[in-house]
């Protein structure tokens, strides 16, 4: 088990030693794994990092993965291609089908996840968890959300399953092959606490993976983009943050977040496109106006009068 605390100390490593540590990290995942591995690479700037390291000081052939989950920007599918040695794989499911089946993605994986629960199982113990929470208060659903609990429309974490999850398994299965993977202790509750448990490597069946950069920070992962001069997805000059799938709702409550705002004004086809996916014959546009998500129709009189 790691702590909180040895995560903030290895947080104040160096950009060197950080780089060691991922380095050190891969080669002993590709030992105990008898050399098996692959990159998943999203097209952003930590999976570009993350890439770099593993062919500049592990092994130059280790190829990598890129899930094309048709929502992604086109900046970054571009970018994606002009990468040597990338695989492209595809979901089996189209979000539309995925969005009008489940629901949409909004307000966080958990949460999402929380909210389909209590409106769709047939388990009271559970469904009085994600209520009140567990013996320990946890596992619930945030007071703030409860109301989507009743909403017309389903909220749903399962988007990530089908888009990005079973993808990367099937390849998983058909190749041998386990996956080495960028994310960030820092970047969530979830992940820090998957830190917790397994550490940059975990061996966990069903869960053999890599997690080299898990306690780097988004400014070592600049700084190491301007130290090696590295080439990264151009989206993010263009004021986006975040190269995660277009349409997600994850996060887009959190006070200050303008993807929507963005996308309306850089990429309006796209934008429209997806503010009409339908759930139970309520549109993505109309979900968000429920859940009182600021978004640039937020203040569309006809849309309001709908609920
Ligand atoms: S990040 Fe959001 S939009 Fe992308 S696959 Fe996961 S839930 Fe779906």
């Amino acid at each position: 088990m790691m702590t909180y605390e040895e995560l903030k100390y290895r947080q104040a490593w160096t950009l060197e030693q950080k780089i060691d540590h991922s380095v050190g990290v891969v080669s002993s995942f590709a030992a105990k794994t008898g050399g098996g591995i692959f990159s998943s690479f999203s097209g952003g700037k930590d999976s570009t990092v993350m890439v770099d390291i593993i062919r500049r000081f592990v092994d130059r052939t280790v190829p990598s993965v890129f899930c094309n989950t048709g929502n992604e920007y086109p900046e970054v599918v571009k970018f994606v291609r002009q990468t040597e040695n990338v695989t492209v794989i595809r979901p089996e499911m189209h979000i539309r089908q995925i969005i009008e089946k489940y629901g949409f993605p909004l307000i966080s994986k958990e949460q999402s996840q929380y909210i389909r629960q209590a409106k769709h199982t047939h388990s009271e113990k559970l469904r009085n968890i994600r209520l009140y929470g567990s013996i320990n208060g946890i596992g619930k659903i945030a007071e703030r959300w409860k109301f989507i609990i009743d909403a017309p429309f389903d909220v749903s974490e399962k988007c990530c399953d089908f888009l990005k999850k079973k993808p990367f398994e099937k390849f998983r299965r058909e190749t041998g092959l386990f996956p080495i993977i960028g994310t960030m202790a820092s970047e969530s509750r979830l992940r820090f606490q998957k830190w917790l448990k397994h550490g940059c490597n975990s061996f966990e069946t069903n869960m053999i993976a890599s997690y080299p950069m898990s306690i780097w920070t988004e400014s070592d992962v600049w700084a190491y983009i301007r130290k090696f001069n590295l080439p990264y997805s151009p989206i993010y000059d263009m004021g986006i943050k975040r190269t995660g799938c277009l349409f997600c709702g994850f996060g887009c409550h959190i006070k200050g977040d303008r993807r929507f705002y963005f996308l309306k004004e850089n990429k309006p086809k796209i934008y429209e496109h997806f503010m009409r996916l339908e759930n139970n014959g309520v549109s993505y546009r109309e979900a968000l106006l429920y859940c009182g998500i600021d978004f640039p129709d937020s203040n569309n009189q006809q849309l309001q009068i709908k609920f």
